[in-house]
Protein backbone atom coordinates (compact mmCIF):
# COMPACT_ATOMS: atom_id res chain seq x y z
CA UNK A 1 0.00 0.00 0.00
CA UNK A 2 1.41 3.65 -0.84
CA UNK A 3 1.53 5.97 2.59
CA UNK A 4 0.37 9.34 2.13
CA UNK A 5 2.79 11.31 4.66
CA UNK A 6 1.58 14.57 5.61
CA UNK A 7 4.39 16.61 6.57
CA UNK A 8 5.01 19.69 8.77
CA UNK A 9 7.44 21.41 10.45
CA UNK A 10 7.55 21.94 14.22
CA UNK A 11 9.75 23.64 17.02
CA UNK A 12 8.55 21.09 19.52
CA UNK A 13 7.18 17.77 19.08
CA UNK A 14 3.59 16.35 20.42
CA UNK A 15 4.93 13.01 20.99
CA UNK A 16 1.63 11.62 22.84
CA UNK A 17 0.55 7.88 21.08
CA UNK A 18 2.95 8.31 18.26
CA UNK A 19 6.59 7.39 17.01
CA UNK A 20 9.14 8.87 17.39
CA UNK A 21 12.26 9.34 15.23
CA UNK A 22 15.95 10.37 16.33
CA UNK A 23 18.88 10.84 13.97
CA UNK A 24 22.27 9.73 15.15
CA UNK A 25 25.93 10.91 13.70
CA UNK A 26 28.42 8.05 14.82
CA UNK A 27 30.62 11.19 15.58
CA UNK A 28 28.39 14.12 16.93
CA UNK A 29 24.74 13.65 18.92
CA UNK A 30 22.77 14.82 16.11
CA UNK A 31 19.46 14.53 18.36
CA UNK A 32 19.10 17.73 20.84
CA UNK A 33 15.37 16.60 20.78
CA UNK A 34 16.18 13.05 22.13
CA UNK A 35 15.93 14.29 25.85
CA UNK A 36 12.32 14.62 25.10
CA UNK A 37 11.66 11.23 24.01
CA UNK A 38 13.59 9.57 25.93
CA UNK A 39 14.01 11.57 29.75
CA UNK A 40 15.68 8.77 31.20
CA UNK A 41 18.72 8.22 28.72
CA UNK A 42 16.96 4.43 27.89
CA UNK A 43 17.83 5.02 23.97
CA UNK A 44 21.97 5.11 24.85
CA UNK A 45 21.52 1.88 26.77
CA UNK A 46 19.71 -0.23 24.14
CA UNK A 47 21.81 1.66 21.11
CA UNK A 48 25.33 0.07 23.29
CA UNK A 49 22.78 -3.33 24.22
CA UNK A 50 22.28 -3.61 20.02
CA UNK A 51 26.00 -2.32 19.02
CA UNK A 52 24.42 0.56 17.69
CA UNK A 53 27.09 2.95 16.12
CA UNK A 54 25.37 4.83 13.57
CA UNK A 55 26.69 3.72 11.01
CA UNK A 56 24.84 4.82 7.62
CA UNK A 57 21.67 3.92 7.34
CA UNK A 58 21.00 1.48 10.29
CA UNK A 59 18.22 1.33 12.42
CA UNK A 60 17.62 0.93 15.84
CA UNK A 61 14.27 0.06 17.07
CA UNK A 62 13.51 0.59 20.33
CA UNK A 63 11.00 -0.37 22.77
CA UNK A 64 9.55 3.19 24.23
CA UNK A 65 10.58 3.63 27.74
CA UNK A 66 8.62 3.58 30.84
CA UNK A 67 8.38 7.21 30.71
CA UNK A 68 8.51 8.31 27.26
CA UNK A 69 5.39 9.30 25.68
CA UNK A 70 6.02 7.96 22.71
CA UNK A 71 4.82 4.56 21.26
CA UNK A 72 7.90 3.69 19.56
CA UNK A 73 10.92 4.98 18.82
CA UNK A 74 13.61 4.36 16.51
CA UNK A 75 16.98 5.78 16.20
CA UNK A 76 18.74 6.20 12.85
CA UNK A 77 22.27 6.18 11.82
CA UNK A 78 23.72 8.65 9.38
CA UNK A 79 27.38 7.94 9.44
CA UNK A 80 29.75 10.84 9.88
CA UNK A 81 27.98 13.91 10.28
CA UNK A 82 30.39 16.33 8.37
CA UNK A 83 30.53 14.69 5.23
CA UNK A 84 26.54 14.47 5.04
CA UNK A 85 25.83 15.46 0.98
CA UNK A 86 21.90 15.92 0.04
CA UNK A 87 21.27 12.63 -0.94
CA UNK A 88 22.60 10.98 2.68
CA UNK A 89 19.35 13.23 3.83
CA UNK A 90 16.98 12.12 1.24
CA UNK A 91 18.61 8.28 2.17
CA UNK A 92 17.91 8.84 5.68
CA UNK A 93 14.24 10.40 5.14
CA UNK A 94 13.89 6.62 2.76
CA UNK A 95 15.12 4.75 5.81
CA UNK A 96 12.87 6.55 8.35
CA UNK A 97 9.88 6.44 5.79
CA UNK A 98 10.67 2.96 5.91
CA UNK A 99 9.39 2.03 9.24
CA UNK A 100 6.28 4.03 9.58
CA UNK A 101 4.02 1.95 7.58
CA UNK A 102 1.94 1.09 10.76
CA UNK A 103 2.44 4.56 12.17
CA UNK A 104 -0.43 7.41 12.19
CA UNK A 105 1.81 10.26 13.90
CA UNK A 106 5.38 10.58 14.45
CA UNK A 107 7.90 13.07 15.50
CA UNK A 108 11.15 12.89 13.74
CA UNK A 109 14.29 15.43 15.83
CA UNK A 110 16.65 15.97 13.37
CA UNK A 111 18.69 18.97 14.68
CA UNK A 112 22.16 19.07 15.75
CA UNK A 113 23.59 20.30 18.73
CA UNK A 114 27.27 22.34 16.78
CA UNK A 115 26.17 20.31 13.60
CA UNK A 116 24.76 22.87 10.78
CA UNK A 117 21.47 21.26 9.69
CA UNK A 118 20.44 23.89 7.19
CA UNK A 119 16.57 24.23 5.62
CA UNK A 120 17.50 22.24 2.87
CA UNK A 121 19.05 19.42 4.53
CA UNK A 122 15.43 19.35 6.11
CA UNK A 123 14.00 19.77 2.64
CA UNK A 124 15.80 16.72 1.23
CA UNK A 125 15.21 14.56 4.15
CA UNK A 126 11.13 15.04 3.54
CA UNK A 127 11.62 14.37 -0.05
CA UNK A 128 13.47 10.99 0.74
CA UNK A 129 10.01 10.19 2.98
CA UNK A 130 7.94 11.54 -0.25
CA UNK A 131 9.74 9.21 -2.81
CA UNK A 132 9.60 6.44 -0.07
CA UNK A 133 6.34 6.47 0.72
CA UNK A 134 5.45 5.99 -3.13
CA UNK A 135 4.15 2.39 -4.10
CA UNK A 136 1.98 1.76 -7.30
CA UNK A 137 -1.61 -0.11 -6.16
CA UNK A 138 -4.18 1.21 -8.35
CA UNK A 139 -4.62 -2.20 -9.34
CA UNK A 140 -4.75 -4.39 -6.36
CA UNK A 141 -8.79 -4.60 -5.22
CA UNK A 142 -7.49 -5.73 -1.33
CA UNK A 143 -4.87 -3.74 0.35
CA UNK A 144 -3.01 -5.91 2.58
CA UNK A 145 -4.92 -5.71 6.33
CA UNK A 146 -1.57 -6.41 8.01
CA UNK A 147 0.74 -3.77 6.66
CA UNK A 148 -2.57 -1.01 6.48
CA UNK A 149 -3.19 -1.28 10.56
CA UNK A 150 -6.61 -2.55 9.63
CA UNK A 151 -7.36 0.81 7.85
CA UNK A 152 -9.10 0.97 5.13
CA UNK A 153 -7.49 2.61 1.96
CA UNK A 154 -4.65 4.23 1.71
CA UNK A 155 -2.76 4.78 5.30
CA UNK A 156 -2.10 8.43 6.18
CA UNK A 157 0.73 9.48 8.39
CA UNK A 158 0.95 12.79 10.54
CA UNK A 159 4.85 13.61 10.27
CA UNK A 160 6.32 16.35 12.45
CA UNK A 161 9.50 17.32 12.03
CA UNK A 162 11.10 19.06 14.69
CA UNK A 163 14.12 21.86 13.59
CA UNK A 164 14.40 25.31 15.15
CA UNK A 165 14.46 26.58 11.18
CA UNK A 166 10.97 25.44 10.96
CA UNK A 167 9.50 28.01 8.87
CA UNK A 168 12.46 28.15 6.84
CA UNK A 169 12.41 24.42 6.23
CA UNK A 170 8.57 24.53 5.54
CA UNK A 171 9.54 26.80 2.47
CA UNK A 172 12.29 24.70 1.12
CA UNK A 173 9.81 21.85 1.14
CA UNK A 174 7.16 23.34 -1.06
CA UNK A 175 10.18 23.21 -3.85
CA UNK A 176 10.69 19.36 -2.76
CA UNK A 177 7.35 18.62 -2.92
CA UNK A 178 7.25 19.51 -6.54
CA UNK A 179 9.68 17.16 -7.12
CA UNK A 180 8.30 14.25 -5.32
CA UNK A 181 5.01 15.00 -7.29
CA UNK A 182 7.03 15.26 -10.96
CA UNK A 183 8.76 12.27 -9.91
CA UNK A 184 5.78 10.05 -8.48
CA UNK A 185 4.00 11.47 -11.71
CA UNK A 186 6.77 9.64 -13.94
CA UNK A 187 6.58 6.62 -12.15
CA UNK A 188 2.97 6.27 -12.24
CA UNK A 189 3.18 6.61 -15.96
CA UNK A 190 5.66 4.16 -16.24
CA UNK A 191 3.86 1.44 -13.67
CA UNK A 192 0.03 2.18 -15.88
CA UNK A 193 -0.52 -1.17 -17.55
CA UNK A 194 -0.63 -0.29 -21.67
CA UNK A 195 -3.91 -1.29 -22.06
CA UNK A 196 -5.03 1.54 -20.14
CA UNK A 197 -2.32 3.90 -21.53
CA UNK A 198 -2.20 4.24 -25.16
CA UNK A 199 -1.10 7.69 -26.71
CA UNK A 200 -3.93 9.30 -26.30
CA UNK A 201 -4.43 8.78 -22.31
CA UNK A 202 -0.95 9.51 -22.42
CA UNK A 203 -1.15 13.01 -24.34
CA UNK A 204 -4.41 13.90 -21.89
CA UNK A 205 -2.07 13.25 -19.33
CA UNK A 206 0.37 15.84 -20.48
CA UNK A 207 -2.75 18.05 -21.09
CA UNK A 208 -3.15 17.61 -17.51
CA UNK A 209 -0.37 20.12 -16.69
CA UNK A 210 -2.32 23.07 -18.06
CA UNK A 211 -3.14 23.37 -14.18
CA UNK A 212 0.24 24.15 -13.48
CA UNK A 213 0.27 27.12 -15.90
CA UNK A 214 2.07 24.68 -18.59
CA UNK A 215 0.93 25.12 -22.31
CA UNK A 216 0.28 22.02 -24.46
CA UNK A 217 -0.27 21.26 -27.81
CA UNK A 218 -1.43 17.85 -29.16
CA UNK A 219 -0.52 16.67 -32.41
CA UNK A 220 -2.81 14.48 -34.20
CA UNK A 221 -1.80 11.93 -37.46
CA UNK A 222 -3.16 13.90 -39.34
CA UNK A 223 -1.38 17.15 -38.04
CA UNK A 224 2.06 15.02 -38.31
CA UNK A 225 1.55 13.87 -41.68
CA UNK A 226 1.49 17.28 -43.20
CA UNK A 227 5.14 17.93 -41.28
CA UNK A 228 6.26 14.82 -42.75
CA UNK A 229 7.03 12.90 -39.93
CA UNK A 230 7.01 9.74 -42.23
CA UNK A 231 9.30 8.14 -39.43
CA UNK A 232 7.45 8.36 -36.35
CA UNK A 233 4.36 7.29 -38.49
CA UNK A 234 5.71 4.39 -39.74
CA UNK A 235 6.24 3.21 -36.43
CA UNK A 236 2.41 4.45 -35.52
CA UNK A 237 1.24 2.59 -38.37
CA UNK A 238 0.90 -1.32 -37.16
CA UNK A 239 -1.04 -0.33 -34.25
CA UNK A 240 -5.32 0.50 -33.92
CA UNK A 241 -4.27 3.04 -31.46
CA UNK A 242 -3.54 6.68 -33.12
CA UNK A 243 -0.17 8.23 -32.79
CA UNK A 244 0.12 11.75 -30.30
CA UNK A 245 2.67 14.51 -30.54
CA UNK A 246 2.72 16.31 -27.10
CA UNK A 247 4.50 19.89 -26.97
CA UNK A 248 4.53 21.12 -23.67
CA UNK A 249 5.99 24.73 -22.84
CA UNK A 250 6.48 26.33 -19.65
CA UNK A 251 7.30 30.20 -19.63
CA UNK A 252 9.21 30.60 -16.73
CA UNK A 253 12.04 32.76 -18.05
CA UNK A 254 12.73 36.17 -20.01
CA UNK A 255 10.25 36.57 -22.36
CA UNK A 256 11.71 35.71 -26.02
CA UNK A 257 14.91 34.02 -24.46
CA UNK A 258 15.76 30.57 -26.28
CA UNK A 259 14.19 27.67 -24.87
CA UNK A 260 16.25 24.76 -22.99
CA UNK A 261 14.48 21.66 -24.43
CA UNK A 262 13.38 18.00 -23.58
CA UNK A 263 12.38 15.22 -25.86
CA UNK A 264 10.88 11.99 -24.96
CA UNK A 265 10.48 9.03 -26.29
CA UNK A 266 6.98 7.68 -25.72
CA UNK A 267 6.66 4.11 -27.02
CA UNK A 268 3.43 3.08 -24.95
CA UNK A 269 4.24 -0.79 -25.89
CA UNK A 270 6.95 -2.22 -28.09
CA UNK A 271 6.17 -5.78 -28.83
CA UNK A 272 9.15 -5.19 -31.69
CA UNK A 273 6.35 -5.16 -34.51
CA UNK A 274 7.06 -7.44 -37.59
CA UNK A 275 10.83 -8.32 -35.71
CA UNK A 276 9.19 -9.49 -32.99
CA UNK A 277 10.38 -9.83 -29.50
CA UNK A 278 10.92 -13.30 -27.97
CA UNK A 279 7.41 -13.97 -25.46
CA UNK A 280 9.65 -13.97 -22.26
CA UNK A 281 9.78 -10.95 -20.25
CA UNK A 282 7.86 -8.58 -22.77
CA UNK A 283 5.34 -7.28 -20.38
CA UNK A 284 7.90 -5.07 -19.15
CA UNK A 285 8.04 -3.45 -23.11
CA UNK A 286 5.01 -1.11 -21.00
CA UNK A 287 8.02 0.63 -19.66
CA UNK A 288 8.97 1.93 -23.39
CA UNK A 289 7.58 5.28 -22.84
CA UNK A 290 10.33 5.64 -19.64
CA UNK A 291 11.38 8.93 -21.57
CA UNK A 292 8.34 10.34 -22.55
CA UNK A 293 7.60 9.93 -18.86
CA UNK A 294 10.57 11.44 -17.48
CA UNK A 295 10.11 14.23 -19.75
CA UNK A 296 6.50 14.69 -18.28
CA UNK A 297 7.74 14.38 -14.69
CA UNK A 298 10.43 17.18 -15.26
CA UNK A 299 7.65 19.79 -16.99
CA UNK A 300 5.27 19.29 -13.90
CA UNK A 301 8.64 19.86 -11.48
CA UNK A 302 9.75 22.88 -13.33
CA UNK A 303 6.18 24.49 -13.58
CA UNK A 304 5.00 23.35 -9.96
CA UNK A 305 8.18 25.14 -7.93
CA UNK A 306 7.97 27.55 -10.79
CA UNK A 307 11.26 27.39 -12.25
CA UNK A 308 12.82 30.67 -14.17
CA UNK A 309 13.58 29.31 -17.52
CA UNK A 310 11.64 28.66 -20.90
CA UNK A 311 11.65 24.75 -21.31
CA UNK A 312 10.12 22.82 -24.16
CA UNK A 313 9.18 19.21 -23.02
CA UNK A 314 8.21 17.31 -26.67
CA UNK A 315 7.29 13.51 -26.16
CA UNK A 316 6.46 11.44 -29.52
CA UNK A 317 3.45 8.70 -28.27
CA UNK A 318 3.17 5.65 -29.98
CA UNK A 319 2.19 1.74 -29.80
CA UNK A 320 4.63 -0.79 -31.82
CA UNK A 321 2.41 -3.19 -33.30
CA UNK A 322 2.70 -6.67 -35.97
CA UNK A 323 -0.25 -6.22 -38.01
CA UNK A 324 -1.26 -6.29 -41.62
CA UNK A 325 -0.67 -2.63 -41.56
CA UNK A 326 2.88 -2.59 -39.86
CA UNK A 327 5.61 -1.58 -41.50
CA UNK A 328 8.48 -4.34 -42.85
CA UNK A 329 11.97 -4.67 -42.85
CA UNK A 330 13.03 -3.49 -45.95
CA UNK A 331 10.37 -0.73 -46.27
CA UNK A 332 11.85 2.75 -46.29
CA UNK A 333 10.45 5.79 -44.79
CA UNK A 334 11.07 9.50 -45.56
CA UNK A 335 11.55 11.85 -42.11
CA UNK A 336 10.55 15.13 -41.36
CA UNK A 337 14.13 16.12 -42.53
CA UNK A 338 13.87 14.62 -45.22
CA UNK A 339 16.31 12.01 -45.04
CA UNK A 340 15.32 8.77 -45.62
CA UNK A 341 15.43 5.92 -43.87
CA UNK A 342 15.53 2.06 -44.77
CA UNK A 343 14.00 -0.08 -42.16
CA UNK A 344 16.21 -2.91 -41.19
CA UNK A 345 14.37 -4.07 -37.80
CA UNK A 346 11.06 -2.55 -36.91
CA UNK A 347 12.02 -3.35 -33.30
CA UNK A 348 14.63 0.00 -33.60
CA UNK A 349 11.53 1.76 -33.39
CA UNK A 350 13.01 4.56 -30.83
CA UNK A 351 14.98 6.27 -32.85
CA UNK A 352 12.30 6.63 -35.62
CA UNK A 353 10.11 8.33 -33.25
CA UNK A 354 12.52 10.53 -31.46
CA UNK A 355 14.17 11.92 -35.14
CA UNK A 356 10.88 13.21 -36.26
CA UNK A 357 10.51 14.68 -32.35
CA UNK A 358 13.88 16.07 -32.20
CA UNK A 359 13.92 17.64 -35.69
CA UNK A 360 10.90 19.36 -34.84
CA UNK A 361 11.70 20.96 -32.02
CA UNK A 362 14.68 22.24 -33.21
CA UNK A 363 13.37 23.40 -36.54
CA UNK A 364 10.30 25.37 -34.69
CA UNK A 365 11.83 26.47 -31.25
CA UNK A 366 16.07 27.06 -31.80
CA UNK A 367 16.42 25.47 -28.93
CA UNK A 368 19.70 26.06 -26.29
CA UNK A 369 20.38 22.52 -26.37
CA UNK A 370 18.15 19.64 -26.82
CA UNK A 371 17.94 16.80 -24.20
CA UNK A 372 16.43 13.31 -25.29
CA UNK A 373 15.67 10.37 -22.99
CA UNK A 374 14.89 7.24 -24.75
CA UNK A 375 14.72 3.40 -23.27
CA UNK A 376 16.49 2.81 -26.42
CA UNK A 377 19.01 -0.25 -26.39
CA UNK A 378 19.30 -3.52 -24.70
CA UNK A 379 22.70 -2.52 -25.73
CA UNK A 380 23.14 0.23 -22.66
CA UNK A 381 22.28 -2.50 -20.41
CA UNK A 382 25.01 -5.07 -21.52
CA UNK A 383 27.98 -2.10 -21.15
CA UNK A 384 26.35 -0.32 -17.67
CA UNK A 385 23.73 -2.35 -15.89
CA UNK A 386 21.35 -0.22 -14.37
CA UNK A 387 24.13 1.84 -12.43
CA UNK A 388 24.71 4.36 -15.08
CA UNK A 389 22.38 5.37 -17.57
CA UNK A 390 24.54 6.09 -21.19
CA UNK A 391 25.40 9.59 -22.02
CA UNK A 392 26.26 10.11 -25.58
CA UNK A 393 26.91 14.12 -26.90
CA UNK A 394 27.99 16.48 -29.33
CA UNK A 395 28.55 19.29 -26.63
CA UNK A 396 31.41 18.67 -23.73
CA UNK A 397 30.07 21.06 -21.83
CA UNK A 398 26.56 19.79 -21.50
CA UNK A 399 27.75 16.58 -21.05
CA UNK A 400 29.85 17.49 -18.02
CA UNK A 401 26.86 19.91 -16.17
CA UNK A 402 24.87 16.57 -16.65
CA UNK A 403 27.56 14.22 -15.40
CA UNK A 404 27.44 16.78 -12.32
CA UNK A 405 24.10 16.61 -11.50
CA UNK A 406 23.87 12.81 -12.33
CA UNK A 407 26.39 12.57 -9.36
CA UNK A 408 24.47 15.13 -6.99
CA UNK A 409 21.27 13.35 -7.43
CA UNK A 410 22.74 9.75 -7.50
CA UNK A 411 21.05 9.32 -10.52
CA UNK A 412 24.88 8.60 -12.22
CA UNK A 413 25.38 8.85 -16.29
CA UNK A 414 28.45 7.71 -18.28
CA UNK A 415 29.23 9.44 -21.11
CA UNK A 416 30.01 6.75 -24.26
CA UNK A 417 31.91 7.54 -27.15
CA UNK A 418 30.70 8.82 -30.31
CA UNK A 419 32.61 8.89 -33.63
CA UNK A 420 32.84 8.66 -37.38
CA UNK A 421 33.76 5.57 -37.89
CA UNK A 422 30.56 4.46 -35.97
CA UNK A 423 28.74 6.74 -37.93
CA UNK A 424 29.43 5.02 -40.74
CA UNK A 425 27.92 1.78 -39.42
CA UNK A 426 24.17 3.17 -40.42
CA UNK A 427 25.26 4.05 -43.92
CA UNK A 428 22.42 2.34 -45.93
CA UNK A 429 22.49 0.32 -49.51
CA UNK A 430 19.13 1.90 -50.32
CA UNK A 431 18.63 5.19 -48.61
CA UNK A 432 20.19 7.96 -46.63
CA UNK A 433 20.73 5.90 -43.89
CA UNK A 434 19.62 2.41 -41.64
CA UNK A 435 18.09 2.27 -38.56
CA UNK A 436 20.05 -0.23 -37.07
CA UNK A 437 24.39 -0.57 -37.44
CA UNK A 438 24.11 -4.47 -36.39
CA UNK A 439 25.32 -6.46 -32.98
CA UNK A 440 28.36 -4.70 -31.81
CA UNK A 441 28.26 -1.31 -30.41
CA UNK A 442 24.43 -0.80 -30.91
CA UNK A 443 24.10 1.65 -28.43
CA UNK A 444 26.13 3.94 -29.59
CA UNK A 445 25.27 3.47 -33.33
CA UNK A 446 21.82 4.75 -32.23
CA UNK A 447 22.91 7.59 -30.57
CA UNK A 448 24.69 8.28 -34.35
CA UNK A 449 21.68 8.22 -35.96
CA UNK A 450 19.89 10.49 -33.87
CA UNK A 451 22.71 12.56 -34.26
CA UNK A 452 22.02 13.05 -37.35
CA UNK A 453 19.01 14.66 -37.06
CA UNK A 454 20.40 17.42 -34.08
CA UNK A 455 22.67 19.68 -37.00
CA UNK A 456 25.09 21.68 -34.72
CA UNK A 457 22.52 22.04 -31.35
CA UNK A 458 24.43 21.30 -28.29
CA UNK A 459 22.51 18.08 -27.68
CA UNK A 460 22.86 15.16 -25.20
CA UNK A 461 21.27 11.25 -25.34
CA UNK A 462 20.24 9.55 -22.53
CA UNK A 463 19.94 5.80 -22.83
CA UNK A 464 17.81 5.08 -20.02
CA UNK A 465 17.05 1.69 -20.79
CA UNK A 466 19.01 0.08 -17.90
CA UNK A 467 17.72 2.50 -15.19
CA UNK A 468 13.92 3.63 -16.13
CA UNK A 469 12.35 0.59 -14.77
CA UNK A 470 13.40 -2.63 -12.83
CA UNK A 471 16.23 -1.33 -11.53
CA UNK A 472 17.12 -2.62 -8.24
CA UNK A 473 15.13 -0.74 -5.88
CA UNK A 474 17.21 1.38 -2.74
CA UNK A 475 16.16 3.99 0.33
CA UNK A 476 14.11 6.19 -2.28
CA UNK A 477 12.88 3.98 -4.29
CA UNK A 478 10.64 0.93 -4.19
CA UNK A 479 8.81 1.22 -7.47
CA UNK A 480 9.40 -0.60 -10.97
CA UNK A 481 8.99 2.63 -12.75
CA UNK A 482 11.84 4.51 -10.84
CA UNK A 483 11.25 8.28 -12.35
CA UNK A 484 14.88 8.00 -13.31
CA UNK A 485 16.02 11.39 -15.06
CA UNK A 486 13.42 13.85 -13.48
CA UNK A 487 15.73 14.75 -10.39
CA UNK A 488 18.80 14.91 -12.74
CA UNK A 489 17.43 17.19 -15.37
CA UNK A 490 15.56 19.11 -12.51
CA UNK A 491 19.25 19.86 -11.36
CA UNK A 492 20.71 20.85 -14.28
CA UNK A 493 18.41 23.13 -14.84
CA UNK A 494 18.28 24.90 -11.67
CA UNK A 495 22.61 24.66 -11.20
CA UNK A 496 22.93 26.12 -15.17
CA UNK A 497 19.77 27.42 -16.77
CA UNK A 498 17.57 29.35 -14.71
CA UNK A 499 18.21 33.20 -14.46
MN1 LIG B 1 12.03 -1.83 -29.84
ZN1 LIG C 1 11.48 0.33 -27.97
Amino acid sequence: MSVKFEISFDKSADLAGGYAIVLKASDADLAAGAQAVDPSGQIAKAAKVAGFTAKSMSVLDIVAPADSVAERIFAIGLGKAQQLTAHDWLKAGGTAASKLKNATKVAIFVDAPGVDVGASAVADFALGMLLRGYSFDTYKTKKNDEENNGKSGDGVVKVSIITANASEAAKAFKVAQSVADGVNLARDLVNEPPNVLGPVEFAAKAKELEKLGVEVEILTEKEMQKLGMGALLGVAQGSVRPPRLAIMQWKGGKNGESPVAFIGKGVVFDTGGISIKPAAGMEDMKGDMGGAAAVTGLMHVLAARKAAVNVVGIIGLVENMPDGNAQRPGDIVTSMSGQTIEVINTDAEGRLVLCDALWYCNDRFKPKFMINLATLTGAIMVALGSVHAGLFSNDDQLSEQLTAAGLATREKLWRMPLGKEYDKMIDSKFADMKNTGGRYAGSITAAHFLKRFVQETPWAHLDIAGTAMGSPQDEINQSWGSGFGVRLLDELVRAHYES
